[in-house]
């Protein structure tokens, strides 16, 4: 099982990103308030993630790191109705087949903390009692090493993989207003900086100041959603019945359109749904197309919040949860469309 398990644990966690947003997600849906993401040499020598959530059950130990093993969904037909991050059991699973993994954690219900050491095929090598607060700590050390190919292309491109997961715990700062996360990197010198951090009782806009600085917040527009208008819909092929608009709400903010309000690239886009990040790829094409038409040489921060009825949105169609399936796709590009243009157009306010 070895070798094979392994390669499908590439599949689930590709990168270094995808490591720390797992036990992130991990952290938030055992309700923690504070989350600490440390890391040693841009998380190649050791990640490790601590909370003060709900700690890990004695009955799960052995379980945690086997396959398709959660406690988070009792039977299948609760798939539509998740409301945790997690469900697939396949994260730490496939961390521990990637990495040296060890567990440090305390039961809400127990007076005295365990610190488990796993091997890479997830069972239990060690056990012993620690003091610890209640919450969990996840450390992962020399991720990937036993990929080698995968191991080498991830040290040669250390920095760039460092900027994705950033941009990624950036998504969750933003979204997660009642989570205080922070994120701090150790290089050789000795020193720890801290990469990023969010306080945890702030509004989203609130967020994209302590993240990006207050200059950012002066250059946003709140998100206004609007219905589409005839030209719109034509233009989807749509017939749009009553109700159907309020088939989504969406919220956040957009830059402002004028030159100088934007970026320079890309690199400050966020979309959610239903407050989980996401990748979208038809959703920010047409963002920045409609921002280029005002503003042709700019791309616009973004920080769009999207709720759908949990029936019309399917995240479980990629292992990392990442890209999903929406119903009625065709209305909410529409919505977005329209509104982005009653927000830019000069006369409209
Ligand atoms: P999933 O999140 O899909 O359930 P994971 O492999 O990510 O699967 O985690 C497996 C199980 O380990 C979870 O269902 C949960 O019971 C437990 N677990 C993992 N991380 C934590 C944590 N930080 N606090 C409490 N329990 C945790
Ligand atoms: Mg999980």
């Amino acid at each position: 099982r070895g070798s094979v398990h392994r390669i499908c644990s590439g599949q689930v966690v590709l990168t270094l990103a995808t490591a720390v947003k797992e036990l992130v997600e991990n952290s938030i849906d055992a309700g923690a308030t504070i989350v600490e993401v440390k890391l040693r040499e841009y998380g190649s020598e050791m990640i490790d993630v601590s909370d003060n959530g709900l700690g890990v059950e004695e009955k799960n130990f052995e379980g945690l790191t086997l396959k398709h093993h959660t406690s988070k969904l009792e039977d299948f037909s609760d798939l539509i109705n998740v409301e945790t991050f997690g469900f697939r059991g396949e994260a730490l699973s496939s961390l521990c087949a990637l990495s040296i993994m060890s567990v440090v954690t305390r039961h809400k219900d127990v007076e005295v903390g365990t610190k488990l050491e796993y091997d890479n095929h997830g069972k239990v090598n060690s056990r012993s009692s620690v003091a610890r607060q209640i919450g969990t700590t996840v450390t992962l050390q020399n991720l990937f090493y036993t990929l080698p190919v995968r191991h080498k292309e991830f040290q040669r491109n250390l920095k760039k993989e460092f900027v994705k997961m950033v941009h990624v715990l950036n998504a969750y700062c933003l979204i997660n207003t009642g989570v205080r996360i922070t994120c701090t990197n150790q290089t050789g010198k000795g020193n720890r900086t801290t990469v990023v951090s969010s306080k945890g009782n702030q509004t989203v806009k609130e967020n994209i100041s302590n993240i990006f600085g207050p200059k950012q917040t002066q250059s946003i527009l709140e998100f206004k959603q609007h219905k589409p208008t005839e030209e719109v819909s034509t233009e989807y092929g749509i017939k749009l019945t009553e109700g159907q608009t309020q088939l989504f709400k969406i919220e956040g903010h957009v830059s402002k359109c004028e030159h100088g309000q934007g970026r320079s690239s890309a690199d400050r886009q966020f979309y959610f749904i239903n407050k989980r990040p996401c990748d979208h790829s038809k959703l920010s094409k047409l963002v920045n197309e409609v921002y280029h038409q005002y503003n042709r040489h700019q791309y616009p921060f973004v920080a769009l919040s999207i709720t759908i009825q949990k029936e019309s949105v399917d995240v479980n169609v990629t292992p990392d949860k990442r890209q999903v399936f929406i119903e009625n796709e065709k209305i909410l590009l529409a919505v977005i469309k329209t509104s982005l243009i009653e927000m830019f157009e000069p006369t409209a306010s």
